[in-house]
């Protein structure tokens, strides 16, 4: 018998995973798949997390434990830093591991369109960290709302900007409109949760571009209904700790979150392969790399153009599924001495729900909308969940909110561990936002902005609850 082939998987996403569980059990590969977090996370439900409904533990399971079943297969925790595609070895933190077929799918990653700096006051979702964070400033925004005096502060605090009208701005601006009609209505004192502002800013001239106008007519009156103004054809210019400048107008705004764009893996850029205008590594239709026939690259790394009408597919969690799973029958149809098979893409439609109890859909000329339309999604998301628990925990969660309103996860929790630190950072209003406001010291007890650290000045400040004065980009625009 052959020795085995060594097939290198980079990601244990939707194709990582995917592809790792074709090839179990195969007696011609063994397999090693890295990846950077020691857990499988379902992405589509990660908003959920973000508006407090469900908890991170209910969306991700230990990669590990997924394929704890298979002894042909290795799983290690690492970052992949590039790949060698001439020597056939993966670069990672830890080491080179060589191969003799590799799957690279590591994804995709937010584009802030050239400003980086703007991710520090606009989170954007995509793991489970930024869904915490993105938790985090939503409900401390409420609770800073409630013990301040001054109405123009308070305004901004209960202002929400949600870049980016595509699914996931719809699916966080229709959570955060049902959170602040309905869930938090009886829980402050001092505020009235239903004032809050939720402000949708798309570019285009609708949101949910990627659906028919009927569905994005319809979306845009579910959001309309749950208090989220929507604003199209505007782009964003500028991005501070004061909130957003969109054209001529400036929104003053606590919370923002990012849901505008994505980029490609940074991999990408490593490799001796054509890439496509937003950088996704372009593939043959059997989805390998032209000039290095035992590299496959799928999922949202890649740019699958091989269509009817010539378009790439998109970044959708079926779409990594399949080619997970084609590249790695085609591995195993190399090894054999079979041809390969081109992939084609069986079209499951796209969905996206608004709110607790509506959703669009569409699939090919089907289309539907409201309650039956959000069972769908309902179904379609448990469906494709990881592990019983994590369906039976989010069935439960959900039923229970459908019928109470409330969400279970409203916990406000921070990577900051040592209670001292913790403390400051709740005097601070939001860590490493308010800190240049005020000049609190940071965590480490410098100063991190131009006045005095000291306690005094902190406990000064608060009782007079003024808004301190910085020079920003925002402040120059127009005031809205
Ligand atoms: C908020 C959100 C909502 C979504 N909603 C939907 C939806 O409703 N329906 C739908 O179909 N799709 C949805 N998507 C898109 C879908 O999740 C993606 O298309 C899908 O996850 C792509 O799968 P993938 O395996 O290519 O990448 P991913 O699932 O992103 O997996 C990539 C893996 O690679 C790992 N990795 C990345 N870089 C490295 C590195 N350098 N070293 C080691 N490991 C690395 C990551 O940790 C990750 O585990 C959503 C995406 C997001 C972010």
């Amino acid at each position: 018998m052959n020795k085995p082939k060594h097939v290198v998987i980079i990601g244990g996403g939707f194709a990582g995973i995917n592809a790792a569980k074709r090839l179990a059990k195969e007696d011609d590969v063994t397999v090693t798949l890295i990846d950077r977090r020691n857990h499988h996370l379902f992405q589509p439900l990660l908003y959920q997390v973000a508006m407090a409904a469900i908890s991170p533990a209910d969306i991700a399971v230990p990669i590990r434990s997924i394929l704890s079943g298979y002894d042909n297969i290795d799983v290690l925790l690492g970052v992949v830093t590039d790949i060698d595609l001439k020597n056939r070895k993966v670069h990672c933190d830890f080491g080179d591991i060589d191969y003799d077929y590799l799957i690279s799918c590591a994804g995709a990653t937010h584009s802030y369109f050239g400003n980086d700096q703007w991710e520090d006051y606009a989170p954007g979702l995509k793991s489970l960290e930024e869904a915490t964070e993105i938790r985090k400033r939503m409900l401390i925004a409420y609770e800073l709302a409630e013990r301040e005096t001054d109405p123009a502060r308070q305004k901004e605090l209960l202002t929400f900007v949600i870049v980016g009208g595509g699914p996931t701005g719809v699916e966080l601006a229709g959570a955060l409109g049902e959170i602040s009609r309905y869930t938090l209505e009886r829980d402050f004192r001092n505020i009235d949760p239903r004032r809050t502002r939720i402000i949708l800013v798309e570019g285009a001239s609708r949101i949910l571009n990627q659906f028919s106008d009927e569905m994005s007519e319809h979306a845009s009156r579910e959001l309309e209904r749950l208090g989220v103004t929507i604003w199209t054809n505007s782009m964003v210019s500028d991005v501070d700790d004061h909130g957003v400048v969109v054209g001529e107008e400036v929104i003053r705004a606590q919370t923002i979150l990012w849901a505008a764009g994505v980029r490609p893996t940074e991999i990408n850029y490593t490799l001796d392969a054509e890439l496509d205008r937003g950088g996704r590594v372009i593939v043959q239709s059997d989805l390998s790399l032209e000039k290095y026939p035992e590299v496959f690259v799928v999922g949202d790394q890649a740019s699958f153009a091989h269509t009817r009408d010539g378009k790439p597919l998109p970044g959708l969690a079926p779409v990594a599924i399949q080619q997970g799973r084609l590249a790695a029958t085609n591995i195993l149809r190399t090894i054999a001495g079979k041809t390969r098979k081109p992939f084609f893409y069986k079209d499951k439609g796209i969905m996206a729900t608004i709110g607790r109890a509506s959703a669009v859909l569409e699939a090919g000329k089907f289309k539907m909308s409201g309650f039956f339309a959000w069972i769908a999604w309902l179904i379609v998301h448990i469906y494709y969940l990881i592990g019983f628990r994590n369906r039976m925990m989010v069935l439960v969660q959900w039923a229970w909110s459908y019928m109470t309103v409330r969400r279970g996860a409203r916990l406000i929790t921070s990577k900051i561990w040592k209670t001292r630190e913790w403390e400051m950072s709740i005097a601070r209003g939001n860590e490493g936002k308010l800190k240049k406001r005020v000049g609190l010291a940071g965590p480490t007890g410098k100063k991190t902005g131009k006045k005095s650290a000291s306690k005094k000045s902190v406990s000064k400040k608060s009782a007079s609850r003024k808004p301190a004065r910085r020079k920003s980009a925002v402040k120059k625009g127009k005031k809205r």
